[in-house]
């Protein structure tokens, strides 16, 4: 069961503490509280765990701070969307909003190599007044020969070269818990020049150590890539990880599928489930082209793969996308192949507005 408190309430109000003490005498109930700061308010969630079935919705929602109790099923307590509800869905970070209506691309370096490249990168990206961009300083390998990532030793130069092109959000894979605390001493000791969303690689969506410890902290929204061999639910149930352990600011990443069915391409491309997790949850959904593809072919019409698949996530509702990019793929550490080069960032950027306005016209033509 979900309890709205009013909107900004406060904690030393007498209709708060009354509240809360009401819910926490509650026998076998657990109270597990949440604070979203929307754009211009403060809200609050109670949500009871435990024996909740005989509780009375009635004289909770008649407590002082209670605004509205929603009823919430077994799955995907926290982000899913349930019956009666319109809890908000998305949140603002670092002055960007993400939500399920809008649309951010985050085109980068799939590995930070060199802060040519990483410069390179940001001023293109810059140049089109694109606030976000992708930079791995700590990649997940196959072999463990191969490039590891520069790890914390890069962060503070990727860092202040994002602030110099006032890049405000980095979204940056993490594998172990330890990597958020070397980003937040990078970023404190550079003065938070930029922002960072901790990403979860597909091979660690059900590594549940790490998704408590990524979502206890609450200063970097998260993006969880879909585990590319196990279910949808399966998937969601990791972004609850998140949720559950405080941080609700979470966006769900669609990747492809490990199967020889996406022959040739890398992955077998799974974004019909756009629509899918946006009617399920409240999380935004990105579309990762880049790992889904896996190469720089393209058809005979011209158009890379990479871009129809982009173009297939953003024509059923994406709300973010995550693409690798870089000026000289032949010197990339990682994924160089896949990069789509900065001479397309231009018409990457507009061949997704084309994709973005058919979108909003499909939208208009089946409102109401
Ligand atoms: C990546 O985005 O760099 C990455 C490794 O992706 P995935 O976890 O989806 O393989
Ligand atoms: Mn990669």
């Amino acid at each position: 069961m979900v309890v709205i408190l009013h909107p900004n309430i406060e904690e030393r109000s007498e209709s708060y503490q009354t509240t809360l003490a009401y819910l926490n005498r509650l026998p076998n109930v657990e109270v597990k509280l949440h604070t979203i700061e929307g754009r211009q308010d403060k809200l609050t969630e109670v949500y009871l765990l435990g024996k909740t079935r005989e509780l009375n919705m009635e004289q909770i929602a008649a407590l002082p701070g209670v605004e509205r109790v929603v009823r919430v099923s077994q799955d995907y307590r926290i982000l899913g969307k349930h019956k009666d509800e319109n809890r908000v869905v998305g949140f603002t970070y670092n002055g960007v909003a993400f939500n399920q209506d809008n649309l951010h691309i985050f085109a980068g370096l799939c590995a930070v190599d060199n802060p040519i490249n990483v410069e390179a990168m940001m001023k293109g990206v810059s140049d089109l007044g694109l606030q976000c961009t992708r930079m791995g300083a700590y990649k997940p390998r196959t072999n463990p020969y191969a490039f590891q990532g520069h790890g914390a030793g890069c962060l503070p130069w990727v860092f202040e070269l994002a602030g110099k092109y006032d890049i405000k959000v980095i979204a940056m894979e993490v594998t172990h818990e330890r990597h958020v605390d070397e980003i937040n001493e990078a970023l404190e000791k550079t003065g938070q020049p930029t922002g960072v969303m901790l990403q979860i690689g597909t091979r660690n969506t059900q590594n549940f150590e790490l998704l408590k410890a990524v979502g206890s902290q609450k200063t970097h929204p998260v993006l969880l890539k879909r585990g590319f061999g196990i279910t949808l639910s399966e998937s969601l149930n990791a972004a609850e990880y998140l949720a559950s352990e405080g941080n609700a600011n979470v966006i769900f990443c669609l990747r492809g599928m490990k199967a020889n069915f996406g022959d040739p391409h890398r992955n077998m491309v799974d974004f019909a489930h756009v629509p899918v997790v946006k009617r399920l949850t409240r999380m935004p959904v990105c579309v990762d082209p880049s790992h889904s593809v896996g190469s720089r072919e393209r058809s005979s019409d011209g158009i890379l793969d990479t871009l129809h698949v982009t173009a297939q996530g953003v024509i059923a509702g994406a709300n973010m996308i995550l693409v690798d990019f870089h000026p000289k793929p032949p010197e990339a550490f990682v994924d160089g192949p896949q990069a789509m080069l900065m001479n397309e960032l231009e018409r990457f950027v507009e061949d997704v507005r084309i994709t973005r306005n058919a979108y909003e016209k499909r939208r208009a033509l089946w409102e109401n």
